[in-house]
C-alpha cells in the first residue's frame, strides 16, 4: 500500500489500483441478469479509463466475446488482447476512406446512415465478399443511426442491404439510467417498429441501465458499460455492482498554519484559525476536476479532508486539522476513491457523472492490477 516503498512507482503522485477480480464479478452479475441475452462490454475510452489491454483479457476468460469501442483506432489498438473468438463493432460508425482499413482487420462497424451503408455494400462488392455490420437506428435520441425516413429508404431500395451481414439492429436509449422514465418503454416501441421493417437479425437496445431495467430492454445482446467497472446503473438507487477502482494519492508536504494565512491560488482561503495541511501529489492535469475546489474532499480512513483552496495542476492541499497530529507525514497515502469517498460522492462533488470522473483519471498514476483469481480454475 506504501507507495513510497514500492519499486514500480516510479515516484508517481497516485495509485490507481485496478480490481480485476470485482470486474468479473460485475460482468458475470450482468450476464446472469441478461441471460438469455448474451452479455457484450463496452470498452471505449480505453475501458473507461481503466485500460484495454488490463480489462479486455480478463472479459474474454470471464466468456464476454463481444467488444464494443467508439473508434475504428480504438478497436485497432483492442483487437491484440482479445483472441480471434471475440468480435469488436465501431459505436461511432465507418468513417469515409477507413472502409478497407475496418474490413481488412475484420472489425465489425455499426453502420450510423445511408451513405455508410452505400460505403459498406460498394466494398463488400468490390472484395466480392460479404461484409459482416451492425445497423444502428435512432428510436428517439437524435445522435446517431438512421432516422425513420432512412429505415424507409432502406428498407424501399433494391438490394439496399447487399452484401452486407446483419450482424445485430441496434438502438440506445436516451434515459436508460432512469429506470421510471416513460421515455424508455416510449424508444423501445418505435425501435421494434424500426426492427421489425428490416431485414431479422438479432437485437440490441441496453446499455447498463437498460440492462438493469430488464425485460423487454434485454433483447438478443445487452451492452453495458459503466456497471462493469462498478458504477450503479440506475441514477438515484442504490449501486449493486462492486468497486473495481481505488485512487490514493501521496502526501508530499505537510504544515501548520495560523489564523489568517492565506491558502492556495488566488488566496481564494484564508484560515479563520489554527489548521493543519497536507498538500498531495494529484491535481487537474490528474483528472482530478478544478471545480472541486473549496469543495471536495480525500479521506484518511473514515475522516473527511477537505480541499482548502484551489485545485492546482499538480497538487491540492488538504485541510487534516481534522486528524490527530502527526497522523499524515510525508509519503503517506489518503484516499480519493475507495470505500469512504465513492466515484458516484466525488461525481456528486463536482457536479458531473461518475463516468466523467473516470475516463478522466488520466496517465500519471502509478497502476496496481489485482488479479482475477476468481477466474482461475474456471476457464482453461
Ligand atoms: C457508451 C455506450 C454504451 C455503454 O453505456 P453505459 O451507460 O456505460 O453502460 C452502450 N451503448 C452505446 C451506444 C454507447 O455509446
Amino acid at each position: 500500500m506504501d507507495l513510497a516503498r514500492r519499486k514500480d512507482d516510479r515516484g508517481a503522485g497516485g495509485l490507481l489500483t485496478i480490481d480485476l477480480h470485482a470486474l468479473v464479478e460485475n460482468y458475470r452479475a450482468l450476464a446472469a441478469l441478461a441471460a438469455p441475452a448474451r452479455c457484450a462490454a463496452v470498452v471505449k475510452a480505453d475501458a473507461y479509463g481503466l485500460g484495454v489491454a488490463t480489462v479486455a483479457p480478463a472479459l474474454v476468460r470471464a466468456g464476454c466475446r463481444d467488444f464494443f469501442v467508439a473508434h475504428l483506432s480504438e478497436a485497432l489498438d483492442l483487437a491484440p488482447h482479445i483472441g480471434t473468438e471475440a468480435e469488436i463493432y465501431v459505436l461511432n460508425g465507418l468513417q469515409p476512406g477507413s472502409e478497407s482499413l475496418c474490413a481488412e482487420a475484420g472489425i465489425v462497424p455499426v453502420l450510423n446512415g445511408l451513405e455508410q451503408v452505400a460505403a459498406w455494400r460498394e466494398l463488400a462488392a468490390r472484395v466480392d465478399r460479404a461484409l459482416p455490420a451492425v445497423l444502428q437506428v435512432d428510436s428517439g435520441m437524435s445522435r446517431l443511426g438512421l432516422s425513420t425516413g432512412e429505415v424507409e429508404v432502406l428498407t424501399e431500395g433494391e438490394g439496399s442491404l447487399a452484401g452486407i451481414e446483419l450482424r445485430l439492429v441496434m438502438t440506445h436509449l436516451a434515459c436508460g439510467d432512469e429506470a421510471d422514465s416513460a421515455y424508455n418503454p416510449e424508444q423501445l416501441a418505435r425501435f421494434l417498429d424500426l426492427a421489425a421493417r428490416l431485414p431479422k437479425a438479432p437485437l440490441s437496445i441496453a446499455n447498463s441501465g437498460a440492462t438493469a431495467i430488464g425485460g423487454d430492454f434485454r433483447q438478443d445482446l445487452v451492452r453495458p458499460g459503466v456497471a462493469l467497472y462498478g458504477v450503479g446503473p440506475t441514477a438515484g438507487r442504490a449501486n449493486p455492482m462492486k468497486p473495481v477502482v481505488r485512487l490514493e494519492a501521496r502526501v508530499i508536504q505537510t504544515r501548520a498554519v495560523p489564523a489568517g494565512t492565506p491558502i492556495g491560488y488566488g488566496c481564494t482561503l484564508v484560515s479563520d484559525r489554527p489548521m493543519r495541511l497536507a498538500t498531495i501529489a494529484v491535481g487537474y492535469a490528474d483528472g482530478w476536476p478544478r471545480c472541486l475546489s473549496g469543495v471536495g474532499a480525500a479521506y484518511k480512513g473514515s475522516v473527511r479532508l477537505p480541499i482548502a483552496g484551489r485545485v492546482s495542476m499538480d497538487s491540492i492541499i488538504l485541510d487534516v486539522s481534522g486528524l490527530p497530529e502527526g497522523a499524515l507525514t510525508l509519503g503517506d497515502m489518503v484516499e480519493l476513491i475507495g470505500p469512504n469517498q465513492t466515484l458516484e460522492m466525488v461525481a456528486a462533488d463536482a457536479g458531473t457523472i461518475p463516468y466523467e470522473i473516470l475516463t478522466g483519471l488520466g496517465r500519471r498514476y502509478a497502476r496496481r492490477v489485482l488479479s482475477a483469481s476468481n477466474l482461475d480454475g474456471i476457464v482453461p
